[in-house]
């Protein structure tokens, strides 16, 4: 008989979790975690290539701890006025979000979001001993000003994360919600931009209320808008005290040469590796027209993705898209399905493999 998780010593704290579990299924088309479905551009990848070969003639020596160059790069491409102390990065986002509740979060302390929201945050929470609190949206998946504010008076928890535009739902949240966010909370207020490239080029960035709030993180991927999910490189912008607290939790050199060297190369070609951003946005408008017209109701999306509501088996539908070779997210949320936009081609064999499962309601 072979060893269950519950016959170790495990963490009292981690028996019943269920670990993250997006399907990884070798289908044709795969619109299910919201990757980029563009392929990084001939040039930008060559070049990544001479930088990674360069970094392997010194692979026998540690890294720089501080990847100063590469801070110094994302303070470029955000912008603001922002200066390389005031970035950080890490192993994706995830390990970004990580690296902020092991120095503010722990045992005995609370974080909190509003659900539906991006699924990691409980289970990062949690992982570092500390409770969950999930607050609500209202009907549409939005989020007002009175009701953030209230939500966050009432739980008064140590960290707050805001999901900027949100994921799962693709709803925005607008400055003005999070600037309330923040007179309310006491603690950290985390602001995940992830998806924030695909946004309407006039929405403003968090990044912009940074001066004068210290308390306020920003956190990016270059997972998303940049095609890199591949890479595992996140970062964020916060008050140069912020990132000496992360200094503190961090393994050191947690951030390869080979990570360092290929980020590098990338942002360097950053207006190359985010041409495809404009494209990915008509398809997922396209997404959005086409499943109103099916008689779906598609949520208002300022990510690289579509929920929309009115399937009337999720299940049924989830899986007659799978058996035609395409797969999308069933994030759990009763009658709703989630779609990542990807290319035309990709698309297109989205929306004629839904209309020839036609399971609306
Ligand atoms: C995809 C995603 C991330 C990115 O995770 P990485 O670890 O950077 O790949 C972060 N936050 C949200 C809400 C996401 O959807």
């Amino acid at each position: 008989m072979s060893t269950r998780l519950e016959d170790l010593p495990i963490r009292d704290d981690l028996r019943g979790m269920v670990p993250y579990g997006a399907p990884q299924a070798p289908l044709p088309v795969a619109l299910n975690v919201n990757e980029n479905t563009h392929p990084v551009p001939q040039e930008v990848a060559d070049d990544i290539l001479d930088q990674v070969a360069r970094a392997l003639g010194d692979i026998n020596r540690y890294p720089d701890r501080e990847f100063t160059q590469l801070r110094e790069a994302f303070a470029n491409y955000l912008g603001e006025g922002l200066s390389r102390d005031q970035l950080w990065a890490a192993n994706g986002s995830n390990e970004v979000l990580q690296h902020l509740l092991q120095a503010f979060a722990g045992p005995g302390r609370t974080a909190m979001g509003f659900a539906p929201t991006y699924s990691m945050y409980p289970l990062l929470t949690r992982a570092t001993g500390a409770a969950w609190i999930a607050g609500t949206r209202d009907a549409g998946y939005g989020l007002s000003a009175e009701s953030v504010s209230s939500q966050i008076r009432e739980a008064d928890p140590d960290i707050v994360f805001l999901c900027a535009p949100n994921n799962p739902t693709g709803t925005p949240l607008t400055i003005d919600v999070i600037a309330a966010a923040y007179e309310a909370a006491r603690g950290i207020v985390i602001v995940d931009e992830a998806y924030h490239e695909f946004a309407p080029r006039e929405a403003a960035s968090a990044v912009t209320l940074l001066p004068g709030r210290e308390r306020l993180v920003v956190s990016r991927t270059m997972s998303k808008a940049f095609a890199f999910a591949g890479a595992r490189v996140g970062y964020l912008a916060a008050d140069p005290a912020v990132i000496d607290a992360l200094r503190l939790v961090r393994l050191p050199y947690h951030l390869s040469a080979l990570t360092q060297a290929a980020a590098l190369a990338a942002l360097r070609h950053a207006p190359l590796m985010l041409s495809m951003v404009d494209e990915i946005v008509g398809q997922r408008d396209r997404i959005s027209a086409t499943l109103e017209a099916l008689g779906y109701q598609p949520h208002e999306s300022w990510t690289n993705f579509v929920l929309f509501g009115g399937v009337s088996d999720t299940a049924a539908a989830w899986q007659g898209l799978y058996d035609r070779g395409v797969l999308i997210r069933d994030v759990g949320i009763p009658h709703h399905l989630r779609v990542t936009a990807g290319t035309q081609a990709e698309t297109t064999a989205f929306l004629d493999a839904l209309a020839s499962v036609g399971s609306a309601a």
